[in-house]
């Protein structure tokens, strides 16, 4: 099969032949017909993930038909039409046996603990536990996104950051996830501040929902606001003065210091913090200021991605329009210029929107 190969961290990535690899007896094998460029590949590619071993194949939002079944699965077959969570589960350690497959004890992740999406087929295991199946109107390149972007920060917006109809929620870093969460948030009837450095990401986040657009770098607030905005503590003031004391809920979708504390500074009293964007510890980590959590009974709670068995009210929404992540797509690109969109992906501002990457085109 064709895949796109890195062989040191930061390395060019090239497009080469590997063997197709084979399931395992309780997995399967996916032809991949979209899979999307995520900012998580990017950091596996810089060498900011301990599980990536080289050479390597990144990708792990994906979509796909059933290629080839294990002995043991029982509820797939070749040619179901199918996505999964970035996090695939084991079915069987204490974190699973309660329902929270998200951070089970023995996941495996694909692009990540083995050779990803980035290619024309990838392995999956534990199928029965992780597979979800798709309907027959949900797109490829849509449905890649909800195996991680779209699905994580529908966990994060609504069962960790628990949303409520009139809240203000803000949102830092307008990427993938960050888009996705504006459009979660606001289909639940939130009102929802954006943050970027991104003047075209900040478009979209106001065309998918957003209220309010503050970019981070120069500032958008009412002329006669005495805030200065530049970064740091000066994007937290601004988005504290636009919500009138604070976001009750608040996501760095992004994933750095300085996104993180400004969502943490940015809440009001009693509100919620969401850490969806990953801070890999080579890139730095936040000094979160507890003593503002102590003393305004701030919430700080981390979401990572959605259980297999939690997508079916998803899926729903998006069956009925409520929800449009066909929207997020700005680009569907093939297997060749992965390598190139992965690179992307470290410029800041960076590309906005979603790249998907289709292997057989
Ligand atoms: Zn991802
Ligand atoms: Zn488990």
């Amino acid at each position: 099969m064709r895949a796109v190969v890195f062989e040191r961290f930061g390395g060019r990535p090239e497009v080469r032949e590997l063997p197709d690899p084979a399931p395992s007896p309780e997995g399967v094998v996916v032809r991949v017909e979209a899979t999307g460029v995520c900012r998580s590949d990017w950091h596996g590619w810089q060498g900011h993930d301990p599980d990536i071993a080289l050479p390597h194949v990144p990708g792990h939002e994906l979509s796909g038909t059933v290629a080839a079944t294990g002995a043991r699965v029982t509820r797939f077959r070749a040619g179901d039409r199918v996505t999964v969570p970035f996090v695939c589960a084991c079915g069987t350690c204490p974190a699973c046996a309660q329902g929270d497959q998200q951070v089970c004890e023995r996941q495996t992740q694909p692009g990540f603990t083995h050779h990803g999406s980035f290619a024309e087929y990838v392995a999956l295991d534990h199928a029965d536990t992780n597979l979800v199946g798709l309907p027959d109107g949900l797109a490829h390149p849509t449905a890649a996104g909800l195996g991680c972007r779209f699905a994580t920060a529908h966990r994060a917006v609504t069962a960790r950051g628990r949303v409520a109809p009139g809240e203000w929620v803000a949102v830092h870093g307008c990427g993938g996830v960050g888009l996705s969460a504006v459009m979660i948030a606001a289909a639940a009837g939130a009102r929802v501040l954006a943050v970027d450095v991104s003047p075209d990401a900040l478009e979209l986040a106001r065309r998918f929902g957003a209220e309010v657009c503050l970019d981070a770098r120069v500032g958008v607030v009412p002329a006669d606001s005495a805030v200065r905005p530049g970064s740091g503590g000066e994007v937290a003031a601004a988005v504290r003065e636009l919500t009138g004391g604070g976001a009750h809920l608040s996501l760095d979708a992004l994933g750095s210091p300085a996104t993180c504390v400004a969502s943490v500074e940015g809440l009001r009293r009693r509100g919620r913090h969401v850490q969806v964007g990953l801070l890999p510890p080579a890139t730095g980590r936040p000094v979160v200021p507890m003593d503002r959590v102590i003393a305004h009974e701030l919430e700080i709670l981390g979401s990572h991605g959605m259980a297999a068995h939690a997508y079916p009210a998803l899926l729903a929404q998006v069956a009925d329009g409520t929800l449009r992540p066909d929207l997020l797509v700005t680009a569907v690109r093939p297997l060749a210029e992965a390598p190139d969109a992965l690179a992307a992906l470290g410029a800041a501002p960076g590309v906005p929107g979603i790249t998907v990457i289709e292997p057989w085109a």
